[in-house]
């Protein structure tokens, strides 16, 4: 089974992930197809925009950290910068290469498609889940949609690629981030984080409505202002902030390693599970 599947309809490209059985859990092979999947709608000439969806009841739980599909000991020919490979690497060494590659350079990359992106979000939205929602231009969520990163729990300030205090306020971000809790959608459409809460049932019909709707705009204009608003972005320092912000995570993973069983601070799935509903 593809772990993301292509389709076309009409002007709009449909980018989706295909791991339901782990909630769309994000390793490394789907970080590339992922990636194969938006470089081929950038090239086609007939798509307008684009819509990343994923299968089954939730969007995305987040990085793989515990499936049998994990594959963070595997090399994958690197597209997001020039690091020398993470396999064969110690320590922190290894982290830096493999974080810096997919998913800080991977999401950097992916939020420069110059074509628009509609992330089209049910169920859950975790840590690295919102990563993909986040480098998508416009968000739609269904009303059963909620977004978490509970990765202070491992002791780390956020996930890798650290949008937090751009898309929403800044006070908010701290207690989205000190509590790890779940912002129920309407919450999300309240502080701006995301453009339209709808029903479920409603979710796929209003995603491609609005996308076809987008589609009618030219094509260099669409690329154009999605430029504009993504320097404005960077201007707010959203750049440099994530490259600082990238260190102290770091930092975090090597205390961890130092001080525990391992970069995540021994946590897994399940003990992160049982972190939330005991809080
Ligand atoms: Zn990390």
């Amino acid at each position: 089974m593809t772990v993301v599947r292509y389709e076309r309809r009409g002007p709009v490209a449909v980018v989706t992930m295909n791991r339901p059985e782990y909630r769309n859990a994000q390793n490394s092979a789907m970080t590339y197809a992922l990636d194969e999947a938006f470089y081929r709608a950038v090239a086609d000439d007939e798509v307008k925009a684009i819509v990343l969806a994923g299968e089954g009841k939730h969007f995305s739980a987040g990085h793989d950290i515990g499936t049998p599909g994990r594959d963070a000991h595997v090399s994958f020919e690197r597209r997001a910068g020039l690091w020398w490979d993470h396999v064969g690497k110690e320590g922190a060494e290894s982290r830096f290469a493999r974080e810096s590659e997919v998913y800080l350079g991977m999401c950097r990359r992916w939020r420069e498609i110059p074509k628009p992106t509609i992330a089209m979000v049910q169920g859950a939205c975790i840590a690295g889940g919102l990563m993909l929602a986040w480098v998508c231009d416009l968000i739609v969520a269904s009303d059963d949609a909620f977004f978490a990163d509970p990765v202070v729990r491992m002791g780390i300030p956020g996930v890798e690629y650290f949008a937090h205090p751009w898309v929403m306020p800044p006070r908010i971000a701290k207690e989205f981030l000190f509590t790890g809790d779940r912002m129920p959608a309407r919450r999300a459409y309240e502080v701006g984080m995301v453009n339209r809460v709808v029903p479920r049932d409603e979710l796929e019909a209003e995603t491609f409505a609005l996308a076809e709707k987008i589609a009618a705009m030219p094509r260099l204009g669409l690329a154009l202002t999605k430029k504009a608003v993504n320097q404005a972005e960077d201007l707010q320092g959203m750049h440099a902030g994530m490259d600082s912000v990238f260190g102290l995570h770091h930092l975090a993973h090597a205390h961890n390693a130092e001080t525990s069983a391992d970069s995540l601070a021994g946590m897994d799935p399940k003990s992160m599970k049982a972190a939330a509903d005991g809080s």
